[in-house]
């Protein structure tokens, strides 16, 4: 069996220094911020080449109390239009509206799954004050130019970094590229901790103030609030556990790049459309992506092979119950990849071998009904 992902297994690598961070923090005193919150804040903080590192309770409240914060400084208004990829994760899309601002679900390219600079200029509106590109799957999206169109414009960048723990273009990171970055270390993302945990990153120092402050209950001073905040903080267990993870993520991604690479020179069946790669480390392949219209099937197939797949991802965020009121949007590029994405299993623990029996199966897929067609 060749699972998707195992945690377990992938935290049982780091089993003692794990167990030594946690009874630090039994023995420290500190249960809520303390020494592991500012250490892993300024650690996390470098290694993205961002100037602050705020922790919060996971990678949604990292994007809302962000959007929350630009609405408490002036910088935008309530109900103002904020750019997003319409294949998105739901997370992306609930901040917005968490936050009281107007999403505008933008076209990806069909063949990145990304957000393209030319379609986010024409959805720009006299409304617009926000972009968020997503880095999908681990794949930066082209920042540089986004973000020269974000200026001309005079629009404010909130990178969902919550999938690209690592990404580079010419030396810099995902999360120092926009005005703030909303990070996700979900047990299951390329930096997970054993619990939810997430943060932002930016280099403004004002924004860093107003969301480390609307997280912990809209407070400047103890008991003197401010604002209306919430209690979103990074818990200092998972802060120290992240501490341990945090060092072997090169490592981590090194090995991911590596079976990306195998992926895709060993995978030659036509019927599966594999994922385009840009720039090298600009890609940290939280997911391996591949298309195909015999998903069904593919999916079925790899399962007799014992190869677990998964979906992302199944329904795009207008077509969700929760946004009944964005459903009679057409946005064909999100509806068909919805039709079309599987997920083939990648991550740090496979074994070449087990990569050799992905490739082999997905070579040797042929849908049972072809001749029919
Ligand atoms: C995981 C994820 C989030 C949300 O992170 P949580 O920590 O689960 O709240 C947001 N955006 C994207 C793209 C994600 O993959």
């Amino acid at each position: 069996m060749i699972k998707f992902l195992d945690l377990r297994q992938l935290n049982a690598r780091h089993q003692t220094e794990l167990e030594q961070a946690c009874s630090r923090v039994v023995q420290s005193g500190f249960y809520i911020g303390g020494p592991e919150v500012t250490a892993f804040e300024r650690e996390f903080a470098d290694y993205c080449g961002s100037a602050h590192c705020i922790g919060v309770a996971n990678g949604l409240d990292a994007l809302t109390l962000t959007l929350r914060a630009w609405l408490e400084l002036g910088q935008i208004k309530p109900g103002a239009e904020v750019l997003v990829p319409s294949n998105t994760f739901i997370a992306t899309v609930l901040a917005v509206t968490a936050a009281g601002l107007t999403p505008v679900l933008v076209e990806p390219n069909p063949d990145t799954h990304l957000l393209e600079v030319a379609q986010v200029e024409e959805a720009i509106t006299q409304h617009t004050r926000v972009i968020m590109p997503v880095h999908l799957y681990g794949q930066l999206v082209d920042m540089p130019a986004l973000m020269k169109l974000a200026r001309q414009h005079n629009l404010l960048v909130l990178e969902d970094a919550a999938q690209a723990h690592g990404a580079s273009l010419n030396g810099q990171l995902a999360g120092s590229f926009g005005d703030a970055a909303g990070f996700s270390f979900y047990p299951g993302k390329n930096l997970g901790a054993l619990g939810d945990a997430g943060a932002v990153t930016t280099s403004d120092n004002e924004l860093a103030q107003v969301i480390r402050s609307l997280g912990n209950y809209g407070s400047t001073e103890k008991y003197h609030n401010t604002y209306q905040g919430v209690n979103s903080r990074l818990d200092p267990m998972q802060a120290a556990l992240l501490r341990v993870k945090l060092p072997y993520l090169t490592a981590d991604t090194e090995r991911r790049r590596d079976i990306a690479t195998q992926y895709l020179s060993g995978i030659t069946n036509p019927l599966l459309q594999l994922p385009q790669q840009g720039d090298q480390l600009a890609h940290v392949w939280h997911l391996f992506v591949v298309r195909t219209q015999r998903r069904q099937e593919l999916q079925a197939w790899l399962q007799q092979y014992g190869i677990e797949t998964h979906i992302h991802y199944p329904l795009a965020p207008h077509q969700q119950q929760a946004y009944s009121a964005l459903r009679h949007l057409s946005l064909p590029v999100a509806e068909q990849l919805q039709h079309e994405v599987l997920s083939l299993p990648l991550n740090p623990l496979l074994s070449d071998a087990e990569v050799q029996v992905v490739i082999n199966a997905c070579n040797a897929f042929k849908p049972s009904a072809e001749e029919v067609l």
